[in-house]
């Protein structure tokens, strides 16, 4: 058989297309090497990567500190299961609830599989603790919410596409529209049995949706004051992609997750993490909560076998350094103000480009076109071709997301490309 470094990318996408399920539409681009800011594609060609693997990558791609850190542990120990201890999970337990101010973690691999374990999780918190009446407990998520592709998380999905077909549904959830206080207020008024509020900080998945900048801290004092455990879903947003350690930061861009901006700032109750949390390198996700929620799990009530794993103990460990030794948070919102700076003044002027919108890296730009049309698909083509790779979210809108180790000089050359690209298509 060929080995895939002998494969053109016509052959490697002939033979996804013959033996692989159709679940994705991917840019044709067919990468097998990445380094830093950049992938290279079979035939060497070289792009700036600007999706970042939906912001899995925020570290860079094949970050030295994070491959080493995960070939050691590969060379040692890969997978105990959780039936006996491992000497790698514990310290790294310590390290990301100190860093990230909780009592504790409960580790698993994929973003859907954490999102899941916080919906568990605040369930039985509601039957055990609030005192709900079993089998009655709800949840309340939000229009356009993105949390993944398990059968109960598309059951509160309002994607047609992720739906249609999957039923029967998981019911116990309250759908209210996004960066609406007053909804949330009245259904938490309207509904007893609530267990938590699912939110995104940053609706990424729907078109980078940046609420208001006060909307996490009062849906927070809300869920405080029902009784309801505020859920924050930051698997896309968290680490520093939105230049605070986590979107609920709002305006802090301190390296720990503090209390310092009073107006803006959110205490998750659940805390969800994935993507980032391995620089990319490999499937690790965690909740972390407070001992007074996480109590409520015993043994044998949830887990998965290559949860908490040695190799993603070791792995998390290092991207989180990472993170932090490289000061990911400050460059994410220095570059991120220009990146919307630049794009704002194209904007101002274009006629392709409505508008800009994001925080830290994570940002998107509109496209004046009907949403299903082919126009951002079109252009994603067009930036491929002059050495940057982005995607469309939905129909007419392109998230523009690169690993936070860029410096400003090629951020400079990045939007340069993308302002370029767009005045081909301007009407
Ligand atoms: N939650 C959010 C906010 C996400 O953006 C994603 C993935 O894009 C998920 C959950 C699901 O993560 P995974 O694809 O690792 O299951």
């Amino acid at each position: 058989m060929a080995t895939v470094d002998q494969l053109s990318s016509q052959e490697a996408i002939a033979l996804e297309d013959k033996h692989g399920a159709h679940n994705y539409h991917p840019l044709p681009v067919v990468l097998s090497k990445g380094e830093g800011v950049y992938v290279w594609d079979v035939e060497g060609k070289k792009y700036y990567d600007f999706l970042s693997a939906y912001s899995a990558v925020n570290q860079g791609h094949c970050h030295p500190r994070i491959v080493n850190a995960m070939t050691e542990q590969a060379k040692t120990l890969t997978l105990t299961s959780r039936a006996f201890y491992n000497d790698t999970l514990g310290p790294y337990e310590k390290y990301a609830t100190e860093y990230f101010d909780f009592d504790k973690l409960l580790p698993m691999n994929t973003g859907a599989e954490a999102v899941e374990t916080a919906i568990k999780l605040a369930r039985k918190w509601a039957y055990e603790k609030k005192g709900v009446e079993e089998h009655e407990a709800q949840i309340i998520v939000c229009e356009n919410n993105f949390h993944g592709r398990t059968t109960t998380i598309i059951s509160f999905s309002n994607d047609e596409g992720a739906r249609k077909n999957f039923g029967p549904y998981t019911p116990g959830f309250i759908k209210i529209p996004y960066d609406d206080v007053d909804a949330l207020e009245n259904a938490l008024k309207s509904h007893k049995n609530i267990a938590g509020f699912l939110v995104e900080p940053i609706q990424g998945e729907a078109g980078v949706y940046t609420p208001a900048d006060d909307y996490m801290r009062k849906a927070q004092a809300l869920c405080n004051k029902h009784e309801v455990l505020f859920i924050a879903d930051e698997i896309q947003t968290g680490i520093a992609r939105t230049g605070g350690l986590l979107a609920v930061c709002g305006n802090c861009s301190c390296e720990s997750h503090c209390e310092k901006q009073e107006d803006t700032y959110a205490q998750p109750d659940i805390l969800i993490l994935g993507k980032a949390l391995s620089g990319g390198a490999y499937p690790v996700s965690a909740v972390l909560a407070n001992d007074h929620i996480m109590e409520v799990i015993k043994p044998g009530q949830h887990g998965s076998t290559f949860g908490g794993n040695p190799i993603a103990g070791a792995v998390a460990t290092a991207a989180l350094e990472v993170v932090r030794d490289e000061h990911l948070i400050q460059n994410a919102r220095k570059l991120g103000t220009i990146f919307r700076e630049k794009m704002q003044e194209f904007v101002d002027s274009s006629s392709i480009a409505t508008l800009v919108r994001g925080r830290g890296l994570l940002n998107a730009v509109v496209i004046n076109d009907t949403e299903d049309s082919s126009t951002a698909w079109d252009i994603c083509m067009a930036l491929r071709d002059n050495g940057l790779l982005a995607k469309p979210t939905h129909g007419n809108i392109i998230r523009f997301a690169p690993p936070l180790v860029m410096n400003e000089k090629q951020l400079i050359e990045c939007t340069d490309i993308i302002i370029k690209t767009l005045k081909q298509f301007e009407k």
